[in-house]
């Protein structure tokens, strides 16, 4: 199973992907996640893209581009991935394209992940990320234990940069300009399902596995 999260930052895509892909034995590659991975541990491509993420803009098309073909070689995603955060443009959609085509793996669905402005704003504020194992929270729908420390590692729990309200509103004005046109791209070749998330989080799983025409409980053989 391919598939593609779209839908605007805060939209559910890292907590949806991270189950889909648990749930499928597939890789979950967000391209946030891989962006903050080398601004962590301080490479060149991290410093360039630092700047920009953390003031809400986009990295480039070419750079993102190069960072998804190179771990779309890898071996694990022989029986599928789950791409989070990519593509966000309509350049690094055709990109995919080209790229799908090069290791003959067509993407079968892209899903929309649909969330009003009010809830996402809601949604990102009180979202934080544990510093160690990358593990999501929020402090009111699905919150840790302990208000500071990660349930699974324990370590500190964080307010992401471009969370805050100015770098959101820019992320958000970016997400309408460039990404929002895929919805479009990806209706046109006939694999777009739109998800309902106003229902939380276990509702939106299920809603996935339903279009994607799986169980609802884990099968023994999967
Ligand atoms: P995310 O965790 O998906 O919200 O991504 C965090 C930030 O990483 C975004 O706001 C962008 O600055 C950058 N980023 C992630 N994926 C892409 C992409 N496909 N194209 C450009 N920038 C990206």
């Amino acid at each position: 199973m391919r598939l593609i999260l779209l839908g605007p930052p805060g939209g559910g895509k890292g907590t949806q992907g991270k189950m889909l892909a648990a749930r499928l034995a597939v890789p979950h590659i967000s391209t946030g996640d891989i962006l903050r991975q080398e601004i962590e541990t301080g490479t060149d491509l991290g410093r360039k893209a630092r700047a920009l993420i953390d003031k809400g803009n986009l990295v480039s098309d070419a750079m993102i581009n190069a960072i998804v073909h190179q771990r779309l070689r890898l071996p694990d995603v022989a029986h599928g991935f789950i791409l989070d955060g990519y593509p966000r443009t309509v350049p690094q959609a055709l990109k995919l394209e080209e790229v799908n085509r090069e290791f003959h793996m067509p993407l079968d669905a892209a899903l929309d992940l649909e969330v009003d402005e009010t809830e996402l704003i809601r949604r990102i504020s009180g979202r934080r990320v544990c510093s160690g194992c990358g593990a999501t929270f929020h402090l009111t729908s699905m919150p840790p234990i302990q208000p500071t420390r990660c349930d699974h590692c324990g370590s500190p729990l964080t307010h992401r940069e471009d969370d805050a309200p100015e770098a959101i509103r820019r992320r958000l004005q970016i997400y309408r300009l460039r990404t929002q046109p895929l919805i479009d791209f990806y209706r046109d070749r006939k694999i777009l399902f739109a998800v309902d998330t106003r229902r939380g989080v276990e509702h939106t799983f299920e809603a996935i596995l339903r279009i994607l025409g799986l169980d609802l409980e884990p099968r023994e053989d999967l």
